[in-house]
Order: C-alpha cells, then structure tokens, then sequence
C-alpha cells in the first residue's frame, strides 16, 4: 500500500526481494535494511528484534511490523492486528490487545511466522555520511546525546577498531542523513557540524575526511562486517550484541579490549543507536580462522565472558543462543520466567515449536 506506506510479505521472503522490488517500483519508499546477508528473511528478522538502517529513527525492526499471519501450534491460521478484521494491514495492535508480543522475540516457539505487515518510509534521493572521531570514549555518549537531539539522522553508529592503523586508538561516530535535495543534506550536515563545534575547539575530537571511503560506508547492506572476519585469514568471526544503555559506551569499549587481550583475539567493537538514543545495540566482535581450533575455543569463551559482562551490566542479550538463553533465564525475574513458561506451554503444550529456544 503506497499511500500507507507499508508491505505485506511472505514468510520467506528476503530483506534483498523486498529491496530490489521498492527499488524496481517505488523507488521512493525503503524499508529499514540490516547489514545481514541479503538472502536471510523479513520475517526471521522481526521474529528475532532485528535492526536495521532505520532503527535509529523509528526503532527496532520489529515494531515496524503492522500486522502478522501466523500457523499456531495446532495447526490453525491467526492474523494479528488490523487483518484480523479487514484487508488492512496498517496497525498490529491499536486499539485491540497486543498479540504480536506473542510472537515476536519468540524464536519461533510459539507460531511461524507466514506473513509480516511492514512499515515503509521515505526513501530520499539523496544520501550522506559525515564521521566523527575521538580518542576519549567518555566523550561518545555526549556526541550520540547531542546527534540524537538533532532529530535529523538517519543511522549512527559508533565503533573502534585496532586495524587498519589508521583506525587504531580513536572511536568513530558515523552518522547518515538524507535529502531530497543539496540544500537539504547541506542543511542537516551544518547541523551536524554545529552540534559538535564544542569538541572541535577544546580539540577533543574532529571530523574526518570520509571521501575515500565514502563508496563502502553508503553501500546497503554493509560488507564491512564480512570483510572484518577474513582480517586473521580463514573468514569467521562471532559477535555478541547486548541491548543496553548508550552511557555505557566507555565500559563496553574496554570490555572488549580486554576480552581481546586475555584471549588473544583481532576485536571489534560497535554500536548502533536504537530509537533516538533510548538504547544501542553494541556488538563485540571476534575475528577467527575456521581452521584453528584452537582460537575458536577462544572467542567461544570470549563470547560467554561477553555475555556475562552484559548481563551484569543490566543489558539485555540480542539475538541470544542456547548457552544465552540459559544465562537470561537464570537472571531473570521468577515471575517473568514463570509467566514465559506459561505463555509457551498454553501456546504450544506439546512442545514442538523449535524446542531448546527459550525452554526454562
Ligand atoms: C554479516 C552479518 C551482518 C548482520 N547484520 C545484521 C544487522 O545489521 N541487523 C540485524 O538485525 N541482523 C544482522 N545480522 C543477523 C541477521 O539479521 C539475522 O541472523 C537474520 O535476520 C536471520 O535471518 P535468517 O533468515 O538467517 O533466519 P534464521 O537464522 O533461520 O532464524 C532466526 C530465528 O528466527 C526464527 N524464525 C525464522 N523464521 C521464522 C518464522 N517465519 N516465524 C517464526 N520464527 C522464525 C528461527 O527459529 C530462529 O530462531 C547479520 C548477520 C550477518 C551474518
């Protein structure tokens, strides 16, 4: 539906389908775009809170959804939301109770997932990139603060990284904005630069020249990840992206580096800032060799460690796996728990809906 801006999608359908069919016939509409691989589906995406390049404006991927059509535990057909009642797919809750949150963040165990109802958004025609860089990691939260005010960006990520050299001892803030025209984007990037002008005169960070790089930050989705795993040779690398608050940027940052040191491993450290700066997604990332055994056990036990730092911090685990999952339930609240427990046993009794995930 063009006028509302939204699209209803098969469950297999790929984040690549959809991008190439907007782009193909309503080049002026996008959806928000996750650096994964293109071939890996909408509906795993929502299914699992995923984010992507719209995030910072409107929010995880997953309430974008509006509207969802999913097969129960027993077989039956459910539709959620304003298709419950009408061909309409502009609301999966207002005004009626919420039952996407019986599916979303699920993992699949409580229903699959046949269709999505999902938000579109402006797609504008032109695209920038300004990155800002400081060697003080106190100092990012406060530049994510004043960004976010601006109300004006399209995606911020902030993220450190020992190689290149170029990159190494600083932390980078990059931040996309958009326009339909050059007065727009010169508008917003005179914003930008304004909001920061304080750090540029007490010397405390600096804009750099991003020309050289500026083909590789505006690809959509980014390869740069992809790129990350092949730096120690032999193309792997795990990443653990808590949920957390944008003020504990400095404490992740050496979290990582430590990490990094007493196992030996190449790291990456990333945020992406959800919401208007409610929250961020900050990925610690390891790069291995597939075929060293031995450095894999390392980034398994990096990654554990990860996660038990997060959850003492107060985060909450994306994406989580079995080892995760078990770690979340054991923190968690008992009522929470229970109540989870519950959910899942009414929904799904038999329990055949991706057993293992979220069991207590
Ligand atoms: C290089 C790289 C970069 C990435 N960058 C991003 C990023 O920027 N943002 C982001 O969000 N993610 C990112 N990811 C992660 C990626 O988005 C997710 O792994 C992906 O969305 C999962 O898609 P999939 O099709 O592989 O799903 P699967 O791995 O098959 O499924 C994921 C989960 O969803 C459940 N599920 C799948 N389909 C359904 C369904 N129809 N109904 C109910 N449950 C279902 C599965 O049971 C499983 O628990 C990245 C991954 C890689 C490898």
């Amino acid at each position: 539906n063009e006028r509302a801006r939204y699209a209803v999608v098969e469950g297999g359908t790929s984040q690549g389908v959809l991008k190439a069919y907007l782009q193909e016939h309503y080049p002026h509409l996008r959806h928000s775009l996750p650096d994964a691989p293109a071939g890996t589906t909408i509906a795993a995406n929502v299914a699992l809170h995923g984010q992507g390049r719209l995030t910072q404006q409107y929010g995880f991927n997953s309430e974008m959804v509006c509207g969802l059509e999913v097969v129960l535990p027993t077989g039956e057909i459910c539709r959620v939301g304003s298709p419950s009642l009408g061909p309409y797919w502009f609301s999966r809750s207002p005004t009626l109770p919420d039952l996407s949150g019986l599916f979303l963040g699920w993992l699949g165990t409580t229903g699959i997932i046949t269709k999505v109802g999902l938000r579109l958004y402006p797609n504008k025609r032109f695209r920038e990139v300004e990155i800002f860089v400081t060697d003080i990691p106190e100092l990012v939260p406060e530049v994510i603060y004043r960004l976010t005010h601006l109300e004006l960006l399209e995606d911020i990520t902030a993220w450190f990284q020992p190689k290149p050299l170029m990159f190494k001892d600083n932390y980078h803030v990059t931040m996309y904005f958009t326009g339909d025209s050059q007065e727009e984007v010169d508008f917003k990037r005179k914003m930008v630069w304004d909001s920061l002008q304080e750090f540029m005169d007490s010397k405390d960070g600096g804009f750099m020249v991003v020309d050289p790089l500026k083909p590789q930050l505006l690809e959509m989705p980014q390869r740069s990840v992809a790129e990350f795993a092949d730096v120690p040779r032999g193309g792997g690398f795990e990443y653990s992206g808590p949920i957390t608050l944008v003020e504990h940027f400095p404490k992740y940052a050496l979290k990582v580096v430590e990490l990094a040191k007493k196992y030996d491993l190449l790291y990456s450290g990333m945020a992406r800032v959800i919401s208007g700066g409610h929250a961020m997604m900050f990925a610690i990332s390891f790069a291995f060799n597939r075929a060293d055994r031995d450095m894999m056990e390392r980034v398994k036990m990096a990654m554990d460690e990860a996660t038990e730092f997060a959850l003492q911090m107060g985060s909450i685990p994306w994406k989580p796996n079995f080892m995760e999952q078990k770690m979340i339930l054991q923190k968690m609240d008992p009522v929470t728990r229970g109540l989870i427990q519950r959910v899942r046993r009414l929904l799904d009794p038999d329990n055949i809906m991706n057993p293992g995930n979220w069991e207590v």
